[in-house]
């Protein structure tokens, strides 16, 4: 495990998030295809909002239960929460910094078929 900071591309919102990045996901849904997200899915104490909470709106669709929150003034979606596990957050790896997501193993998840999938997939 080790802490990184990260945050979105005009830096008002930055974060910590603890993690050993064994687990990073790449979800081919309608709304993750679009972003490029790639997911870190970590329990809240082991992320703290640093800066820019104020800067912070929110898209909601479907079953509104993600809130797929995105800095205001850059657009850029850093971390979520996510629908599969609302008690946690889901952080954009690609928003890390010093992280090389080419060197990272990425584990595929079928979003199109998420209650399927959804089965299958479990964090702790
Ligand atoms: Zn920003």
């Amino acid at each position: 495990m080790r802490t990184y900071t990260g945050g979105c591309h005009c830096g008002r919102v930055r974060f910590e998030v603890t993690s050993d990045l064994t687990r990073v996901i790449e979800c081919n849904c309608s709304i993750c295809t679009r972003k490029g997200y790639l997911h870190l899915i970590v329990p809240p104490d082991r992320f703290r909002l640093l800066t820019g909470g104020e800067d912070l709106t929110t898209y909601q669709f479907g079953s509104r239960t993600a809130r797929h929150h995105f800095c205001r003034h850059c657009g850029v979606a850093s971390f979520y929460v996510p629908r599969s596990h609302p008690d946690h957050i889901d952080v954009n790896v690609r928003c890390l910094h010093g992280v090389d997501c080419t060197t990272l193993r990425v584990e595929r998840f079928d979003g199109r078929d998420w209650e399927t999938s959804i089965r299958r997939l479990e964090i702790h």
